[in-house]
């Protein structure tokens, strides 16, 4: 060789992390094997996708394999594959630094908070390749591009403060990784040991995988498999090694679908969402095969957006092998595909949902919140997705979630209406005065405290029949008479002196002023009429717009409150009272108070202060 190697330092973020990786996480060390392997298997599909469509490329015609071999003796470990290979470039972009900025930060705050921090989630983070770091102290990669004129390249670090690049002979495509195997990780270099391994993680790889020249894996293609043909555990592990988890998925459709669209499909629902918290994650998918040869990975046309935190894989033979970016998002096929498996999976859910509520109700607790924006993108299958919803409700135990059928099947005979209540705090909710009539009634109310849940409201008018109504909604005309026919509250009488004057005192800041049917124990409360916004999507609009006012809202006034009947009497007797005005604006400020929307707690305080030293003297 004449050029000598080039050194680099790794920057200070890269060393901190291969710091965190060596001595963090030094459970399950043989997971890099996994990850060497999952990397030749990603290079080798890289590979053939080229070959298929570029006669020029580097070794056209060599076989698509993965070659193991170790020596027990010398403690070595050495891999090769007839991949993509990798340019200068790669080497220094793609195994000189970390991919994604946001990693580093992930795996400090999980240490912090003392997270189970394994190295069986290394590949998660998208720094595999440094899992090898836990098993040697030196490592070399050997590597060449599969672009004709490309050299071949030796990449060489001890994984600590940096690595050196130079040239050396590499005859074929593909790129080999060898490494010195630390004593306490010798176990590695012992071929039974390395078998199981081969069994346990990478039996998936579509590629023939030989250990010291013998085969290895089975390379079977799973999903083209009868479905009688794969057991549970079988797709489990397929499931592992395709979505790169460590978990069991929640469950799975094995689709095989022939017709108008031909495809076959293992598509998984993974326990919890795939623990990268970074953006790039939001464009995993399904990946997509051609008659078994992988054509695009993560293959976002293949799902409806709230259904992403699917992963599997599909094949269809009604693409074309050189498949592009563009064909697959405007061919009538992906759109046939993407439906059946929307409404394959949708059966599964609600499979669940009827015959395994426990099930359910973990998914839904996992994924709910990405799944739940169905309701505003799929028209076609609304209606299911609005059954599938969960909420909380008022008349089951905290943290216990309710479904739409089951809540109607609760509802009092002559109820017609869904309710339910927006709000942050259960707690708080229940304490609302607007909740009093409902609790009284025994009405079952739905608490929706996810802030998303108050975006999807509006979009379900009804269920059933049954319209979706806020409780905050003024007019409680429709509302349900119970059983005993409780005796409409006295006075409906909203020509009420007491009314007209609440009218004069509030004038333009309140719609209306009317009696209150729904009020037990509180005198006012803040109801919407036809101009408003119920109070939590109110307090949505003004964070996303601070100009936002909101609508003005009725106050409703509980005529039969020990309060009100006063008032009503100190109007008769002294008509033109400063202090009962004093009074009305306070209760009005009150109700302002509770739905969070106090203009200026300074006045209201003072007032109040003022109101008490007359009282006390
Ligand atoms: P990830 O696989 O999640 O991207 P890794 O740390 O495992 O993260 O690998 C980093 C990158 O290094 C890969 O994305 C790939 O570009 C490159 N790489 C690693 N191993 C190989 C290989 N055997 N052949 C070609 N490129 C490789
Ligand atoms: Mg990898």
């Amino acid at each position: 060789m004449t050029t000598s190697a080039e050194r680099h330092e790794y920057k200070a973020e890269m060393k901190q992390l291969l710091h965190l990786i060596v001595h963090s996480l030094y459970t399950h060390p043989e997971v890099f094997v996994r990850e060497l392997i999952s990397n030749a298997s990603d290079a080798i599909n890289k590979a053939r996708f080229r070959s298929l469509t570029d006669a020029q490329m580097l070794d056209r015609d060599a076989p698509f394999e993965i070659h193991l071999s170790v020596d027990a003796a010398e403690q070595r470990f050495t891999l090769e594959d007839s991949g993509i290979g990798m340019t200068k470039e790669d080497l220094m972009n793609k195994l000189g630094t970390v991919a994604s900025s946001g990693t580093l930060e992930f795996i400090k705050q999980m240490k912090e908070q003392n997270a189970t921090l394994d190295g069986n989630m290394i590949g998660q983070f998208g720094v595999g390749f440094y899992a090898v770091f836990m098993v040697a102290d030196d490592v070399t990669v050997e590597t060449r591009h599969a672009d004709p004129d490309s050299i071949g390249l030796r990449w060489q670090s001890d994984g600590k403060g940096s690595f050196t690049i130079e040239e050396c002979d590499k005859a074929t495509r593909g790129t080999r990784i060898s490494f010195r195997l630390k004593d306490e990780a010798k176990e590695f270099s012992e071929e039974y040991r390395l078998k199981s391994l081969i069994q346990k993680y990478s039996n998936f790889v579509d590629f023939p995988i030989t250990l010291n020249g013998e085969k290895a894996n089975s390379v079977r293609a799973l999903w083209q498999a009868p479905k009688e043909g794969i057991t549970t555990e079988e797709a489990h592990e397929f499931y592992k090694f395709v979505a790169g988890d460590y978990q069991e998925p929640l469950g799975y459709v094995h689709i095989a679908i022939e017709g108008a669209v031909n495809f076959k499909a293992l598509v998984f629902v993974p326990k919890t969402p795939i623990l990268r918290p970074f953006a790039q994650d939001l464009d995993k998918s399904l990946h997509l095969y051609t008659n078994k040869v992988l054509i695009q990975e993560h293959c976002k046309e293949l799902l409806p957006d709230y259904l992403r935190f699917l992963r599997g894989v599909v094949d269809t033979d009604d693409l074309p092998l050189n498949v592009s970016r563009e064909i697959t998002q405007t061919s009538p096929q992906m759109t046939k595909i993407r439906n059946v498996i929307t409404s394959k999976v949708l059966s599964l859910l609600e499979d669940w949902a009827s015959n395994d509520a426990a099930k359910y109700e973990e998914f839904y607790r996992a994924v709910g919140n990405v799944f739940k924006i169905g309701i505003n993108s799929d028209f076609t299958n609304r209606e299911k997705i609005t059954a599938l919803l969960r909420f909380e409700s008022s008349t089951q135990a905290a943290g216990t979630l309710v479904g739409l059928q089951g809540y109607t099947e609760r509802m009092k005979p002559e109820q017609n209406e869904i309710y339910f209540f927006t709000g942050e705090r259960r707690e708080a909710m229940l304490a609302q005065p607007n909740m009093e009539y409902f609790i009284k009634h025994g009405l079952e109310v739905l608490l929706l405290t996810d802030p998303l849940d108050i975006v999807i409201a509006p979009s379900i008018p009804s269920f059933e029949g049954k319209a979706l109504v806020s409780i905050d909604k003024a007019t409680l005309s429709s509302s349900p008479q119970s059983n005993e026919s409780t005796p409409e509250t006295t006075p409906t009488d909203d020509s009420s002196p007491l009314l007209a004057l609440f009218k004069e005192v509030l004038g333009d800041s309140v719609e209306n002023v009317q009696s209150s049917k729904r009020l037990v124990e509180s005198a006012v409360t803040l109801v919407v009429g036809k101009e408003g916004l119920d109070a939590q999507m109110e307090k949505m609009m003004k964070m996303m717009d601070s100009n936002f006012t909101g609508g003005r809202k009725v106050l409703e006034v509980n005529m039969e409150h020990p309060l009100i009947t006063k008032l009503a009497a100190m109007q008769l007797a002294e008509p033109g009272s400063p202090r009962l005005r004093q009074f009305i604006t306070q209760l009005y400020e009150g109700a302002l108070l509770l739905e969070g929307n106090m203009p200026s707690p300074a006045v209201f305080v003072r007032r109040m202060t003022d109101i008490m030293t007359e009282a006390a003297s």
